[in-house]
Parts: C-alpha cells; sequence; structure tokens
C-alpha cells in the first residue's frame, strides 16, 4: 500500500485525492485506513500533524455512500465527528470538502458561533456531523438533533477533550448512539485514564501508534536562543530578517501577542494575532491572511493556537517558553508537516534555563544552542552557534 490508488476505495474518492495532491499515505493512514475500511474500531495514538484527519474521513466518505437530501433527511447523518474547538472543526470540514468535491453534506455544530445556520444544516439533511460536545450535548438535549442513525463515530483528539471537561457530554452523546456503529479513536496520548474511557467506547480495536507521542518530528531542526527577555524583540527580528518563510511566534500572554504583533507590524513585518480577546471572525481572518500568505507572521497564545492547522509554516518561535512539554511538542508540531522540513526556535531568559533543560530531558531531544551578541552600543549584532 504505497500510494492511495493501491487502497480499496472507490475511483471517485482516488480522484479527489489526487486532484488535491494527496498521494502517498501517511505512517497513520496506512495504519489505519485499510482496517477502518473493513469496518474494524481503530484506536490510534497520533498527534496533530501526522495526517490523522485524512486517516478517518477516507474510510468515513468511503462508507457514506451518496443520497439525496431528502434520503438523508429520513435517514440522519451516517457519521459524527466529536473534537475539542471549532478551530479544528473547520479544519476538518475543509477537509471534508476538499474530498467530497463539495458535494458532501456536514453540518458544523460547534460553541461560539450562531445556534441558526448549524440548526438549518441539520434540517437540510447532513450526512456528517462534525461537533464539539457542549454543543452537540445542548442540542441534543433540546431535541434538535437526531443521532439514531449514526454509522460510524470519530473521536478525535481524545486526550484533550478530556482536558477540556467534556467527559460527561461525551458520554451523554455516546449514549444516544446505536450501539451497532463503528468507532475510531485518536489521542496524542495514552494515559491508563484515557484508556479507561475509551474502552467503553471501542470494540477489539485496530491499535496504531504513530512514533513516540511525546517527541518533535524528526523533520524539525530544534534550536534554542539564550536571550535577555528585553531583547527579544530584537531576537525575532533579526531572524525575521535572515530566514525566509512563514513564522509563527508563540507567546504566553493575550497582551504579549499584542504587543508582539504591533511592534512587528512597527517596524514594518506584516504580522497578525490570534488570541482570547479576539473573536471567532478576527481569528478565522487572521487565520486565511497567515494561511494564504497576505501575513507573514502569526503571533498566537496556546489556547488560541489549540488544533489550528497551519499547512508549511517554515519557523515556529517559541518566544516564551511553553509551559509544559506537550505545548512544546504542539506548538512545533505546526512546521515539518507531512515531509517539509522546519525550524522550531526557542528563546530562553537566563532564569528559564532550567525550564529548558527538563523540557529537554522529558522530551528527549537536544536543541542546538545559540548565544546572542551585542555590540557596543548594547544593539543586536548576531546570533552565532554555542
Ligand atoms: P493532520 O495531522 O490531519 O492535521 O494533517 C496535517 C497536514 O498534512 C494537513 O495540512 C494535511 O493536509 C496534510 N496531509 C495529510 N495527509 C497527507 C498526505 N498523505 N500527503 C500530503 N499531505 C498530507
Amino acid at each position: 500500500m504505497n500510494q492511495f490508488s493501491d487502497f480499496n476505495i472507490s475511483a471517485s474518492l482516488k480522484q479527489q485525492l489526487a486532484n488535491a495532491k494527496f498521494i502517498t499515505p501517511t505512517p497513520v493512514q496506512a495504519g489505519a485506513i485499510p482496517p477502518a475500511l473493513e469496518g474494524r474500531d481503530i484506536l490510534a495514538t497520533a498527534q496533530t500533524g501526522t495526517g490523522k484527519t485524512l486517516s478517518f474521513l477516507i474510510p468515513l466518505i468511503e462508507k457514506m455512500g451518496s443520497g439525496t437530501r431528502a434520503e438523508v433527511r429520513t435517514r440522519g447523518a451516517f457519521g459524527l465527528i466529536l473534537l475539542p474547538t471549532r478551530e479544528l472543526a473547520m479544519q476538518v470540514q475543509e477537509h471534508y470538502r476538499k474530498l467530497t468535491g463539495n458535494q458532501g453534506s456536514a453540518a458544523l455544530v460547534v460553541g461560539g458561533m450562531a445556534e441558526g445556520p448549524q440548526l438549518q444544516q441539520i434540517r437540510r439533511g447532513a450526512q456528517l456531523i462534525v461537533a464539539t460536545p457542549g454543543r452537540l450535548e445542548d442540542f441534543l438535549s433540546r431535541k434538535l438533533v437526531n443521532l439514531s442513525g449514526i454509522k460510524m463515530l470519530v473521536l478525535d483528539e481524545v486526550d484533550r477533550m478530556l482536558d477540556m471537561g467534556f467527559k460527561p457530554a461525551i458520554k451523554r452523546i455516546v449514549a444516544a448512539l446505536p450501539a451497532e456503529r463503528q468507532t475510531l479513536c485518536y489521542s496524542a496520548t495514552l494515559s491508563p485514564q484515557i484508556k479507561e474511557v475509551i474502552r467503553d467506547y471501542v470494540k477489539n480495536p485496530a491499535r496504531i501508534e504513530i512514533g513516540s507521542v511525546l517527541k518533535p518530528a524528526e523533520n524539525v531542526e530544534l534550536q534554542t536562543f539564550e536571550v535577555a527577555t528585553d531583547k527579544k524583540h530584537e531576537l525575532l527580528e533579526h531572524l525575521l530578517d535572515s530566514s525566509k518563510g512563514s513564522f509563527l511566534v508563540f507567546v504566553r500572554t493575550k497582551h504579549g501577542a499584542d504587543r508582539v504583533a504591533r511592534r512587528l507590524a512597527r517596524s514594518g513585518h506584516s504580522a497578525t494575532q490570534i488570541h482570547g480577546d479576539r473573536s471567532q471572525s478576527q481569528r478565522n481572518a487572521a487565520l486565511r491572511s497567515f494561511s494564504q500568505g497576505h501575513h507573514r507572521v502569526l503571533v498566537a497564545t496556546d489556547v488560541a493556537a489549540r488544533g489550528i492547522d497551519v499547512a508549511d509554516v517554515a519557523h515556529v518561535v517559541n518566544y516564551d517558553m511553553p509551559r509544559e512539554a506537550e505545548d512544546f511538542v504542539h506548538r512545533i508540531g505546526r512546521t515539518g508537516r507531512a515531509s517539509a522540513r522546519g525550524i522550531a526556535s526557542t528563546f530562553a531568559a537566563p532564569e528559564e534555563k532550567g525550564t529548558l533543560r527538563k523540557m529537554e530531558r522529558v522530551l528527549s531531544i537536544n536543541m542546538k544552542r545559540f548565544r546572542v551578541k551585542s555590540n557596543p552600543s548594547g544593539h543586536l549584532q548576531s546570533a552565532q552557534s554555542a
């Protein structure tokens, strides 16, 4: 199974994959798609950036078949994808659109957006529901959605959904589904607690494990810069001036993100930002603009960046040190995707050296060290390999 064309899927799906330039399956796709096509449940440990989305969408689309709107309205949706955030939901929907050539009907049921259009999508007859658990549970309790026709359930990023407190909502939603169904489960990590929850949802699953779960991708060059806090901005501009390509810059706080983006804009860099204080439409606009290359730099906080899929980021910068090793892996998972090479630079103030070393130990990585040199007037002069 070296190519999608070798898979046991319809000619039209093969064609859509080829049109979207998806030729060679990634490991999680090669591992999950064949057993899922045979009807088996799946339990996969795979993080963002591994191609997990297509690994569940391909079997789902293949098995969904077609149907007129009227038929779909009568029998209800075929597939349900539960995931933690609306950004992720929108990316899944985007991939779904691509693979169905805009023919598929999907309803997005996510919090933080108006209910009306979502209900309308359901009423018009949607074969697929892509939902965050909170909003779907709400619709369910108000009897606004019928899940009795669901034949395939995908639980995406289970670990995050549990972190966000969605366990009871997921439980109530799954209880409303037919017991006779196929379940595909994805998680970046599999702690005993997560296993315990998942055990109730999958039957004899095919187990797919993609690499060490807490490890940055091999094709990302890891660098760290020892830099005083008040020199971080200069260093960022130095990296922007001395390298090519797009930059995703992680900053710890909303204010910090605003400040960095504003300073960059003032010195002529094209930068935009996403964080918790920006509205959904502002975030969407920023993401779109960055993905399409209108802005070279996207400044983000961890929460706002959860699950976003920005393809081909050349350079991820940890302007502020991530709090957890897991955040580090999620952040830099945005570069070096699906075989492109990427660079991840981490800025470490002197007082953060201990955290840096701990992060390296936990992740068993060694970052290449750079030292920042200033000229006599105190301006950044160079960043040299230490
Ligand atoms: P995911 O892990 O599902 O978020 O996917 C990460 C990125 O890889 C997305 O931008 C996908 O469009 C891309 N991708 C997924 N599968 C493939 C593939 N087989 N070939 C090339 N790119 C892919």
